[in-house]
């Protein structure tokens, strides 16, 4: 029996990769790993991305099971779009810091506050959460989706503090109301890091990838002038791909979670990709190891269920958005 890669052992990487891949076939499953988790369980994925993207796929591809590498929240938002798939994560445990700081009661409790306001959610939040939402929003669309709601309504958004800050800079609207959640990540790329950084290789470029909490602070700062805006490049996941490939610089500086470098790296071995702070990675994207996708596609482990009025009211939320614009860059 296959046992998970030992970095030092390729054939054994590699009998693990093949009943990886054999057992997916035999359970009809389609594996999707996002961009943070760890560079194996990407490279044995059939699809990498973010978290939207993935989730847009997990109901497009015909398989009949989605074994979704990534948080909770995430395999929810696959299971909300594909109600009719299996979907498997192979650690139910892991979550999301930003995800989890509001519940749906603490939505309804905060609409109470604020009757008549139109209550908008990041995607980084769970199925129940967004049910009580009107729509959802990307760090790429948020400012779309807030100037799609009539001025005079008040807005309640959530639950990121920097991308709130961010839309409400951007949109110049006074009347965004704005959830204190953040992501525990992000604090490995506050703004003392990225300038220091920044000032400490004049010739790198900076990449900032808003995928994720983690690097929405990076977007605020940019947005406030930290850095110089010559030298910065915001872009989305596919956009920061294209970019490395076509970059000639020696170095390019990331501000996201790390598990990002190891795309960017494989598209241009000739520029250094280094990280903004090597410490940014979220414990729970690495929660899914090696064993644990071998054990959900051996043993059917890690089911995600989201009970059906629940999935209908979060669909909603999520439609309203893809409705009014498709995010451009960056899913979360
Ligand atoms: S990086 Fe932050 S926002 Fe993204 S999944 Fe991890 S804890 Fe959540």
């Amino acid at each position: 029996m296959a046992t998970a890669p030992a970095a030092a052992d390729p054939t054994t990487a590699r009998e693990w990769a093949e009943e990886v891949r054999r057992l997916a076939r035999s359970r009809d499953a389609v594996i999707l790993a996002h961009n943070y988790q760890r560079p194996e369980i990407q490279d044995v994925a059939d699809h990498t991305g973010d978290s939207l993207a993935l989730s847009r796929l997990a109901a497009e591809v015909d398989a009949s099971t989605i074994v979704f590498c990534g948080v909770h929240f995430m395999a929810e938002t696959a299971k909300i779009l594909a109600p009719q798939k299996t979907v498997l994560l192979p650690e139910l445990a892991a979550g999301c810091s930003l995800a989890d700081t509001i519940t749906a009661e603490d939505v309804r409790a905060w609409r109470a506050e604020h009757p008549g306001a139109v209550v908008v959610a990041y995607v980084n939040t769970s199925a129940a959460v967004k049910a009580e939402t009107d729509v959802c929003c990307t760090s790429s669309n948020a400012a779309d989706v807030i100037r799609s709601i009539p001025e005079d309504r008040e807005i309640l958004f959530l639950p990121d503090q920097f991308l709130g800050a961010h839309v409400k800079r951007v949109t110049g609207r006074d009347n965004i109301h704005v959830w204190m959640g953040e992501c525990h990540v992000h604090a490995g790329i506050d703004g003392h890091t990225l300038r220091e950084r920044v000032a400490a290789e004049p010739d790198a470029e900076l990449y900032v990838h808003p995928e994720c909490g983690c690097a929405t602070s990076a977007l605020y700062l940019v947005g406030s002038g930290a850095v110089p805006e010559d030298r910065v490049k915001v872009l989305s996941t596919g956009g920061m791909l294209s970019a490395a490939e076509k970059s000639s610089a020696s170095k390019v500086l990331i501000a996201t979670e790390t598990g990002m470098l190891h795309q960017l790296r494989a598209a241009n071995p000739a520029t250094a990709f280094e990280p903004v702070n090597p410490r940014a990675e979220c414990h729970y994207m690495k929660m899914i190891t090696a064993d644990k996708l071998l054990a959900t596609l051996r043993d059917g482990t890690g089911e995600i269920r989201v009970d059906d009025e629940t999935a209908a009211r979060a669909r909603r939320s999520v439609e309203r958005m893809v409705a009014i614009g498709t995010p451009s860059r960056g899913g979360e």
